[in-house]
């Protein structure tokens, strides 16, 4: 028999706690569904700067902590370890499965953001978690008095190779381009930092190792010269694609999967609002995630409203 709610948020980061504070303080049932802890992307950045409220920035485990809290001190049923496995409309109710659960509902905010894309280079699964990892706020401390190499340019890239360069003794930052796309003060920083070194124009070919990673193949992206850069250890940060396969064809995806939606958070399916990075848009911070999480709540709650 499904457990019956009036709003059910798939996804505890950002934008799905904040839809789940926003409906339980309109008086809506909901009831959050995680398929790990809650906190979502902001649990792997060392340090947040750029969320309005904290003077001197927040690690992202503390900032996400409060949210959460905020959430079940306004009463949020939360289930973690909770894997959404499909979402399915029956007349004008929603039936959303995770594990041995079934939950009905008059409406679904869908906020399950991103996960990092892998390079797909050869020894990349091979030295995974053998100096391998994709998350430098989670694995930094393994790489005390080592050199490292961070892969990407943009935002992910370089705030947490500035987190690594408190750490370990050198971060090459590694990137295809001669352009950084991440933030100017991060650059700015990077390029201040005297543990920092950039190899810029080259593309990481292949992982070279033993029982650990020693080095990294690159190609210079002008030149085609192959050459090996000595480290012990490397962090991919080459960017971030949604899963959103499990909405089948309820909603409509641009680009990596990216769901559409007007400019209320509202997909082609009625009732069913998509909030946060997995939706296609141009920003994708904390702050525009708890935005889309409030919108897509109030919307919701007039959905149901009106439905009644
Ligand atoms: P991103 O902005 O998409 O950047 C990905 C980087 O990886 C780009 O520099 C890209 O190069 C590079 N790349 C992609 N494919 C590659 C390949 N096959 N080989 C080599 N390099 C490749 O991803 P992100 O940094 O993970 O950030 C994701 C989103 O979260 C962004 O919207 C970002 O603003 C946000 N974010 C914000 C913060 C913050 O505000 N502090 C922190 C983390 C993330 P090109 O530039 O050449 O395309």
């Amino acid at each position: 028999m499904d457990e019956s709610f009036e709003a059910v948020v798939v996804g505890g980061g950002p934008a799905g706690l904040t839809a789940g504070i926003y409906l339980m303080r309109a008086g809506i049932k909901a009831v959050l569904l995680e398929k790990q802890l809650l906190g979502g992307a902001p649990m792997n950045t060392e340090h947040v700067e750029n969320y309005p409220g904290f003077p001197d920035g927040i690690s992202g485990r503390d900032l996400m902590g409060r949210m959460a809290d905020q959430a079940r001190n306004v009463g949020l049923q939360i289930v973690e370890f909770s894997q959404v496995e499909g979402i399915e409309l029956r007349d004008r109710s929603f039936v959303t499965r995770g594990g041995d659960e079934s939950y009905a509902s008059e409406g679904v905010i869908f906020a399950t953001g991103t996960e990092s894309i892998k390079l797909n280079i050869p020894g990349e699964d091979t030295f995974l978690g053998r100096g391998i990892s994709y998350c430098a706020t989670c694995d930094g401390m393994f790489f005390r008095g080592l050199e490292v190499a961070v892969v990407g340019g943009g935002d992910a890239a370089l705030s947490e190779a500035l987190s690594l360069a408190n750490i370990v003794d050198k971060v090459y930052i590694i990137h295809r381009r001669g352009q950084f796309r991440a933030q100017q003060i991060l650059q700015d920083r990077a390029r201040k930092n005297a543990r920092v070194e950039f190899l810029l124009n080259k593309a990481p070919v292949r992982v070279n190792g033993g029982d650990q990673v020693e080095s990294i193949t690159l190609r210079d992206t002008i030149t085609a010269i192959e050459s090996d850069l000595k480290v012990g250890g490397i962090f991919f940060y080459v960017g971030s694609r949604p899963d959103t396969a499990l909405l089948g064809n309820l909603v409509d995806r641009e680009g990596a999967g990216f769901v559409v939606t007007d400019e209320d958070l509202a997909t082609k399916t009625s009732g069913l609002f998509v909030a946060g990075d997995a939706r296609k848009k141009s920003l994708r911070q904390i702050s525009t995630a708890v935005g889309d999480g409030a919108l897509a709540a109030v919307n919701l709650e007039k959905y149901i409203l009106e439905g009644r």
